[in-house]
């Protein structure tokens, strides 16, 4: 989490930095701050949003054609002007800006305090920028060779970017465990925690890897080294971004926006993957591994929140078509848990930022243990895409919303094409249903869009609950992840009380938190379980409880029992979650306008959980 962002060259570093920031205030956003050497070290920080950043520095000196700037998730320390980023040093020469947790902060801290050292905040951070100058001046070492010294002390994660008002042309930066890009212009070069910021200047970038430092000065060569000391080649590579991705477009929130984009989403995570005519799927970035993946006795899928539930819709697709026992599990139980992996199973990973602690963590675990892991993500050249043998990007496009939508369903389709290609590959599935389902795969973008026409309906049913304090999601089989993955979104950014539950699991427990003020949301699209959900909608209503379902276009027998009626196309049971899952992202973000919430930075959340 956090947001760093850093520039040197010929430009004024300040709009670049706000603009960075602006972009990047997904990652967190409980303070920011910004640093620029213009002669002096000037340093600004705030509590609260980028825009307040922007207040306060309304009347400030921001000259400088070098800086860095910081929008903060806390970790160690309450979200004030204090502890917000940058930190100086003792000297106030240097600066620093840190995403991550340095986990041996105290007895670091305790050891400069005995030393003289003071310091003004409660951040772990503060502590690395001290130990810098303390290298660099009793070993008398450049800034860099400082910065690699420090970090071989440190245990934890961390992107950090120091500057030096002594060296007025540099940036040193590393990384471990937390993302850092490197963009490299004509004369000038942009550091960052993602390539938003960096997409407008230059497409030529470098993503660094772990446990390397780079030093950047206005017109010289970039310079990487291991923090052991070696040096490394720069691997430039374009980027892939354009501008209308990063912006609103009219929209007033970017995760309307990003609901909107799904026909999209959808269709560009399957361009070139399916053809329906010819009966093919072929996932280019798996082709390697997939034999393997068809001997494969068990798959297990590791992911946390949202990707977790598009890792259960994973399991049912794999079970149903492909015949292979599916374990999902939560990234952070699992990596913590002993679990028995053996170097016949498949291990996929998703994550929407590639960048997600945990799921990183488990990666490394099954990795030792001889696994094979594939990736699903959506960020090109992250973390997790490096360090899983093989993969497939979901190619959703930016998701800047912190409640994910576009990310969930494009993963939703990667699952479906890997398992159908699995299956197609071992034989368990009949040719007519095979090319059944491809067929109806080529046309969901179209029954998305029609989907999308539920909106005002929507907005009309957030007007009747704004103000409800609980809200039930059932649903079963393939329809149960989806009744999670809705809970979740209201949860997420209304901050209303959300459970979801199988619905035949509701009498063991939740049903007794049925009354008149409760509302149950019912997933009810018309195969295999609709007369089981039927009857749980029968002991709902019982009860009293407000039944809001949706349901397949043309249902006759779920209308006349329900309060409130959504329709959905028609389409294949196991693709039914890419659609039934629309209304219910439509409904959270309505209900959370009218409650006035942050729809796109919901309180104590952020976006890329680089944190554990
Ligand atoms: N640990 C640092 C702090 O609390 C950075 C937090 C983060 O990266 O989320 O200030």
């Amino acid at each position: 989490m956090c947001g760093i962002v850093g520039y040197v060259g010929p430009k004024q570093a300040f709009p670049i930095l706000m603009k960075g920031l602006y972009r990047l205030e997904y990652r967190g956003y409980d303070s920011a701050g910004i640093a620029l050497i213009d002669g002096d070290l000037k340093l600004y920080k705030t509590k609260g949003k980028v825009s307040d950043l922007e207040n306060f520095v309304k009347d400030k000196d921001t000259t400088g054609t070098i800086g860095i700037a910081h929008t903060r998730w806390a970790t160690h320390g309450e979200p004030n002007n204090t502890n917000a980023h940058p930190h100086y040093s003792q000297s106030k020469n240097l600066a620093i800006i840190h995403n991550g947790i340095i986990e041996n902060y105290a007895s670091i801290k305790e050891e400069l305090m005995k030393r003289g050292y003071h310091f003004e905040s409660d951040t772990d951070t503060e502590v690395l920028i001290h130990l810098i100058e303390d290298i660099r001046n009793n070993e008398k070492v450049s800034l860099d060779e400082a910065v690699r010294i420090a970090l071989n002390q440190v245990v934890g994660a961390y992107a950090i970017v120091v500057i030096s008002k002594e060296d007025p042309d540099m940036l040193v930066a590393a990384r471990k465990g937390s993302p850092l890009v490197i963009g490299i212009g004509d004369d000038d070069f942009y550091l960052a925690s993602d390539a938003t910021p960096i997409a407008e200047y230059t497409h030529d970038v470098v993503y660094l890897d772990e446990e390397e430092v780079v030093c950047v000065r206005k017109n010289r060569k970039i310079k990487i080294k291991t923090i052991t000391n070696k040096d490394k080649t720069a691997y430039v590579q374009k980027l892939e971004m354009n501008l209308g991705q990063l912006e609103k477009g009219g929209y007033d929130h970017f995760m309307l926006k990003e609901i909107y984009e799904q026909p999209h989403s959808i269709l560009d995570s399957m361009r070139g993957r399916v053809n329906a005519k010819k009966g093919i799927v072929k996932l280019g970035g798996i082709s390697d591994y997939e034999q393997k993946m068809a001997n494969a006795d068990r798959i297990i899928i590791v992911a946390c929140g949202t990707s977790w539930h598009a890792g259960l819709v994973g399991e049912y697709l794999f079970e149903d078509l492909a015949r292979v026992p599916v374990e999902v599990e939560y990234a952070s139980e699992f990596r913590y848990r002993n679990p028995i992996i053996t170097e016949d199973d498949i291990v996929i990973a998703i994550s929407q930022s590639g960048e997600t602690a945990d799921t990183l963590a488990a990666i490394e675990l099954a990795k030792s243990k001889g696994a094979t892991i594939i990736g699903i993500c959506n960020v090109v050249g992250s973390s997790i895409a490096r360090a899983t043998h093989a993969g497939t990007y979901t190619h959703a496009g930016p998701e800047i919303g912190v409640a994910s939508t576009k990310a969930f369903t494009a993963q939703v389709t990667i699952l479906t094409l890997m398992a159908l290609r699995i299956a197609h590959m071992k034989g368990t599935i009949e040719k007519s249903r095979f090319h059944r389902i491809l067929n109806e795969l080529e046309a969901i973008p179209e029954k998305v869009k029609e989907t999308l026409k539920v909106d005002n309906q929507l907005k009309e049913l957030a007007r009747v609950f704004t103000y409800t304090r609980n809200f039930l999601y059932l649903g079963r089989g393939y329809n149960f992840p989806v009744a999670l993955e809705g809970a979740l979104k209201l949860k997420e950014i209304s901050y209303i009380h959300a459970e979801g539950y199988p619905a035949a699991e509701m009498k063991h427990g939740p049903i007794a938190l049925i009354d008149k003020e409760m509302p149950v949301v019912v997933i009810a699209t018309n195969k295999g379980t609709y007369d089981k959900v039927m009857s749980n909608i029968q002991e709902v209503k019982a009860r009293k409880g407000k039944i809001i379902a949706i349901v397949t276009k043309g249902d006759k027998d779920v209308k006349k029992l329900a309060d409130y009626v959504i329709e959905v196309p028609e389409t294949e049971e196991l693709l039914v979650p890419l659609l039934a899952t629309i209304p219910l992202q439509l409904l959270s973000y309505h209900i959370a306008v009218m409650r006035d919430c942050n729809v796109d930075q919901p309180r104590n959340l952020a976006k890329s959980v680089t944190v554990e």
